[in-house]
């Protein structure tokens, strides 16, 4: 076991229906799957050097919608991971599954090769609710495919949720929760609906029913009490787990850890760079195909500069309600956290937005709502300082 570890994500862009308020890289044409899932495998072997001094302990397999895949191809690019990574034996190995994607006994063979974790995107347990979503399941369909999911041996489940969802209101939001909660998941991520510019719910943004800003606000917090007194703590601003259920693989990117993604719009932390691959299906495969290419499909390729990482752990780390520990911000960045951000964290504390618990500063619940807006304010108004404090030159 060495001691340099490391995530890997793969990005499955197929999706059996586009939802309309979906911005992720994902499209319902599977024509090129084949190749694609050629092409991952492809990659995975390409930095299978670079990672060797490396142990795997979590692999995610996003999208899109993964198990829009074959069976027998999705279990290929499982085995392409064990064969080209040390993965410890205790990875946290994670699949996003649909509802009405996944057979019993599909699910068995993921669970045999290797996966220990499902995360099944519900968003609501109203069927009205789901199909103004555009989704392609009900509510019924999403408890057959989670039973399915313990027959077949998982015990660690995640669910996602959505709030702020059309015609949604605080009474709805509960009753999703309440039946969610009765199904005994290990994870539930709870997401604020965002309407996001080119979906067609951008397109008639003005004709959906939206919650209004307090009823959204109401359905977060009430959220976050139920969901601690049913046993599942907040973490992060979006994420609630039973103890020791936290998302392993996720917690790497708020930690500021490495990781490597593959497949188009995939990001990277790697060896001090971060680098992204351009969101274009074809172009992916085409490059993956001509070997010696990898390059021409960077869309972002660059060592993170120290005032960009100190930044991003800011902005990173209090997403979690651990928030930041001023001894060990000071020990990583020879700076104290208190005398760069001071001000702003006696303005929100204040205002009952951040609050210090012992040596660390973290978001209320308020805060957590708001958390964009204060990071951008914190971050945003200090760049010029932040940037000369990382350089060595202020403080
Ligand atoms: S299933 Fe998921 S990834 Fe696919 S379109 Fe819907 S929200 Fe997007």
């Amino acid at each position: 076991m060495t001691e340099k570890t490391l995530g890997l994500y793969l990005h499955i862009p197929f999706c059996l229906s586009k939802c309309p308020y979906c911005d992720f890289y994902s499209g319902t044409d599977m024509t090129n799957a084949d190749r694609y899932v050629d092409a991952l495998l492809l990659h995975m072997a390409d930095y299978a050097g670079a990672a060797a001094e490396y142990d795997v302990d979590t692999v995610y397999i996003g999208g899109g919608t993964p198990t829009s895949l074959p069976i027998g191809r999705l279990l290929e690019l499982i085995d392409g991971v064990f064969a080209n990574f040390s993965v410890r034996r205790d990875a946290e190995i994670t699949v996003e599954a649909n509802p009405a994607t996944v057979s019993t006994s599909e699910l068995r063979r993921l669970r045999h090769a290797g996966v220990n974790r499902l995360s099944m995107g519900l968003q609501s347990a109203d069927d009205a609710e789901l199909s103004l979503l555009g989704r392609i399941h009900t509510f019924s369909d999403f408890t057959d495919s989670f039973r399915a999911a313990r027959r077949a041996g998982f015990q660690n489940l995640n669910v996602d949720l959505m709030y702020g969802i059309p015609g949604q209101t605080p009474g709805s939001f509960r009753r999703s929760i309440e039946q969610v909660l009765a199904l005994d998941p290990e994870h539930i991520s709870l997401y604020g609906l965002k309407i996001e510019d080119g979906t067609p719910f951008a397109a008639r943004r003005d004709s959906l029913p939206l919650p209004d800003e307090d009823s959204e606000c109401a359905m977060y917090f009430s959220a976050i009490e139920t969901l601690s007194e049913a046993g599942y703590p907040q973490y992060e601003i979006s994420n609630f787990a039973k103890p020791g259920h936290k998302c392993l693989h996720n917690l790497r990117y708020w930690n500021c850890e490495e990781y490597l993604g593959f497949g188009p719009g995939a990001h990277s932390y790697f060896g001090g760079r971060r680098f992204a691959f351009r969101r274009n299906l074809e172009d992916y495969i085409a490059n993956m195909e001509r070997p010696g290419s990898i390059a021409d499909m960077l869309s972002e390729n660059y060592e993170i500069p120290p005032s960009e990482r100190l930044g991003e752990y800011v902005m990173l780390r209090l997403r979690l309600n651990e928030g930041i520990d001023t001894d060990v911000f000071a020990i990583r960045f020879g700076v104290s956290f208190e005398k760069l951000f001071g001000k702003y964290l006696r303005l929100y504390e204040q205002h009952g937005f951040m609050e210090k618990v012992g040596r660390s500063w973290r978001f209320t619940p308020k805060g957590m709502f708001v958390s964009n807006t204060i990071l951008s304010a914190m971050l945003d108004f200090d760049s010029d300082m932040l940037r000369r404090t990382a350089d060595g030159t202020d403080c």
